[in-house]
């Protein structure tokens, strides 16, 4: 199965990704933890210019279909091997973030944004995916070394939160949405009862 962790900047994602990932090792599956953008050689490269600027200030589109290159890489040398030979994935970050990123908070139209990061990942939509849910400033108030985007201004990660939240209330079934102020042990515990029950079905 394909569990995603989506949400804003600084809410915990990878500390949740590892907690269940560590229960799910605990009760013998095989897991895989991975994150977008950067997991493979190629992502690693992109990371580069989505984050750090390396290729200087590109335009907005070309930041959607670097993201796109990123993810569409990632299934292809990551996430379907794993998937395929029965591996549980937990990925810190998918389609979601691109739509509430890039489409959303870019202000690029998000229903093209999620065409194109669709296409990219021939669709492949996670089994779950748990929105850690959190106010924007307060996400980011947690980060102490901000990245190109982190630094982009409030309003962007603004829209992206509610962004994350419209996309949850679409399709309830598939995701789980939590406050991310909660303690962590109490939300590790959820998300593994819920992932429990995905894995028993
Ligand atoms: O901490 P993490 O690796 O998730 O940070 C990735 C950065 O890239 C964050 O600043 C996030 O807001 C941004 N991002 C983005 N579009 C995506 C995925 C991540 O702008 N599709």
């Amino acid at each position: 199965i394909f569990v995603v962790f989506e949400g804003g900047d600084g809410v915990g994602k990878s500390t949740q990704v590892r907690l269940l990932a560590e229960h799910l090792a605990a009760g013998g599956h095989e897991v895989v933890t991975t994150f977008e953008p950067g997991a493979t050689a190629l992502g690693a490269l992109l990371r580069g210019v989505l984050l750090h600027g390396d290729a200087g200030d590109v335009g907005a589109r070309t930041e959607a279909l670097l993201y796109a290159a990123d993810k569409a890489e990632h299934l292809h040398e990551l996430v379907r091997p794993a998937l395929a030979r029965g591996a549980v994935v937990v990925c810190d970050r998918y389609v979601d973030s691109m739509v509430a990123y890039q489409g959303a908070g870019r202000v690029l139209n998000p229903d093209e944004v999620e065409g194109v990061a669709r296409w990219a990942t021939e669709d492949l939509r996670p089994d779950l995916t748990v929105l850690l849910d959190l106010e924007a400033a307060e996400g980011l108030g947690t980060l102490t070394e901000p990245d190109r985007l982190e630094s982009a201004g409030l309003d962007l990660h603004d829209r992206a939160r509610a962004f994350f939240l419209d996309l949850a209330a679409r399709d309830p079934d598939r995701y789980l949405v939590l406050p991310a102020r909660r303690s962590r042990e109490e939300l590790a515990a959820t998300i593994a009862t819920r992932v429990d029950r995905l894995l028993s079905d």
